[in-house]
């Protein structure tokens, strides 16, 4: 009999939050790294660039990996022999205090993102509570706990499926893939889930993200079992799509495939596919009696030394005198470095916007987009002596219902985000002459360094959703939608697809 202090479980919480906050796992680095090694299309090049710089400097500096600091997500595994050494807490309950006290850390404040009443009023929750967790019951007198914080962004791109028994599932996440667009932020991995019931195979995908990225080594020993060449198999597809990091086309879309399957009923074969991003985050401990659990710090030798040069033919900017000529002359696929102010919005501002101006009440005041640019993003809070705390771009398709009305009616010159548009918004863009950029999802602590003043300008009660004024220095984008309507989300990926079938070929 193992008896277990509710304070140490608690503490062993709070702990892997914050060290999963800044530390990537490093098996996910070194699969990073080797696809920036190969990668041949510069776009997706730089992108894995940024993100392993990203990565080293959240290291060094503890602050979190994404501005999206994700919603918790634990499997707990308790052994039948343990006991807790007091009963007024349920195993949530202390999941909950743990990320509560995480995510309200001073010295390293995570967004807290959960809604309540997701269907209706959407109330932040303040401390990022409740987690979502899993609780299974095993032999043994110890607890294993798995936990990660999952970005919104990879989420939301989840899908699930009832196939056939004779359906091919390397066939359906091939076709699925694309559907999903890059709101992911690849490079990343697929957990898959087969078998037992819909809503198991889920459970099933999401805990296979929990294992380490261990593909090559797959690929090395040679598959044995179902699972194991059904990996190989996808892996090889899914990259052959050329879908990139970000989106942008390229050699690399994910660095493993996860998969874990458990018997169904003769009739059904149900699939679940989860995406996790480049803020792929999580934290493996035990605990059997002896004290709060405590995680292997890793050295920061251990990250590549990876240095992001500002090529010859970026175009520097200066958003407080930029023209709308001088917008129509960028090209899909440019590097523009970003200087000057922009104005920051997302979900709940855009939805107020649009309510605001439909009553004829018109922007809030002190609110001007004409000829400005607006930057997705909910920030990270600041400490320290921080003007901001990590700041990447959200999912900029989220935003397309509002694109048309922000364009036709504010004099807005363009947006930032991340990920694709839709082919009406990308249509919008081009009657409109403006631009969409992309920054790189999951680099948001290096971005946030290109932020030199920022201040709440309407909206202050939705808080990291606020509309902020941003002045920023040297920040990194890509044109994604030009004026024209040149989309390097469509074209990017449909070359690399046939340079690598080409690639193949010539093997
Ligand atoms: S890397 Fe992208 S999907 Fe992942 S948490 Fe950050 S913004 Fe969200």
């Amino acid at each position: 009999m193992t008896v277990i202090r509710q304070q140490d479980f608690i503490d062993s919480i709070e702990d892997a939050l914050q060290f999963i906050s800044y530390y990537h796992p490093l098996d996910y680095v070194k699969a990073v790294e080797k696809a920036y090694l190969k990668e041949q299309n510069p776009a997706a090049k730089d992108a894995m660039a940024q993100i392993l710089i990203n990565s080293r400097m959240s290291a060094e500096g503890h602050r979190p990996i994404c501005q999206d600091t994700g919603i918790v997500t634990c499997f707990v595994k308790i052994g039948m022999a343990v006991q807790w050494d007091k009963h007024d807490m349920t195993v949530q309950q202390m999941v909950d205090e743990g990320t509560r006290r995480a995510y309200t850390n001073p010295d390293n404040p995570l967004r807290a993102s959960i809604v309540a009443d997701p269907a209706g009023a959407r109330k932040n929750t303040k401390d990022n509570t409740p987690s979502v967790v899993h609780i299974d019951m095993v032999p043994g007198d110890k607890i294993e706990v798995m936990i990660a914080a999952k970005g919104g962004g990879s989420e939301n791109k989840s899908k699930m499926v009832m196939l056939n028994p004779s359906d091919d599932i390397a066939e359906w996440v091939v076709k699925t893939l694309p559907t999903m667009g890059a709101g992911w932020c690849p490079p990343g991995m697929l957990g898959i889930g087969i078998g037992g019931t819909a809503e198991k195979a889920a459970v099933l995908a999401k805990e296979s993200l929990m294992d380490p990225v261990d593909i090559q080594e797959l690929m090395e020993r040679g598959a044995e079992t179902t699972e194991e060449k059904l990996r190989l198999d996808i892996f090889k597809k899914v990259n052959d799509l050329g879908i990139g990091a970000q989106g942008l086309g390229g050699l690399t879309t994910v660095v493993d495939i996860k998969i874990k399957s458990v018997p169904t009923h003769a009739a059904s074969k149900p699939v679940a596919m989860i995406p996790n991003c480049a803020a792929t985050r999580h934290a493996h401990f035990h605990l059997d009696g002896s004290g709060p659990a405590e995680l292997k710090v890793p050295k920061l030798e251990d990250w590549p030394q990876v240095t992001w040069e500002i090529g010859g033919n970026v175009r520097r900017v200066n958003m407080d005198d930029v023209t709308p000529e001088e917008v129509q002359t960028w090209k899909a696929g440019d590097t523009v470095l970003l200087s000057g102010k922009m104005l920051t919005g997302r979900d709940a501002a855009h939805k107020r916007i649009q309510t605001m101006m439909d009553s004829g009440e018109g922007l809030p005041e002190g609110v001007d987009f004409t000829n400005r640019f607006i930057y997705y993003v909910g920030p990270v809070d600041a400490v320290g002596d921080e003007v901001v705390g990590p700041a990447g771009p959200t999912t900029a398709t989220r935003m397309d219902k509002f694109t048309d009305l922000m364009l036709e009616k504010t004099g807005l010159l363009g947006m930032i985000g991340k990920a694709e548009r839709g082919p009406a918004t990308v249509e919008s863009i081009a009657k409109h002459k403006a631009v969409y950029l992309m920054a790189v999802g999951g680099a948001a602590y290096l971005v946030s360094k290109a932020i030199k003043k920022s201040r709440v300008v309407a909206f202050e009660d939705l808080g990291m959703e606020a509309i902020y004024e941003f002045e920023v220095e040297d920040m990194p984008v890509t044109v994604a939608v030009d004026s024209t309507g040149n989309n390097v989300h469509a074209t990017g990926p449909a070359i690399w697809k046939g340079k690598i079938a080409e690639l193949e070929a010539a093997k």
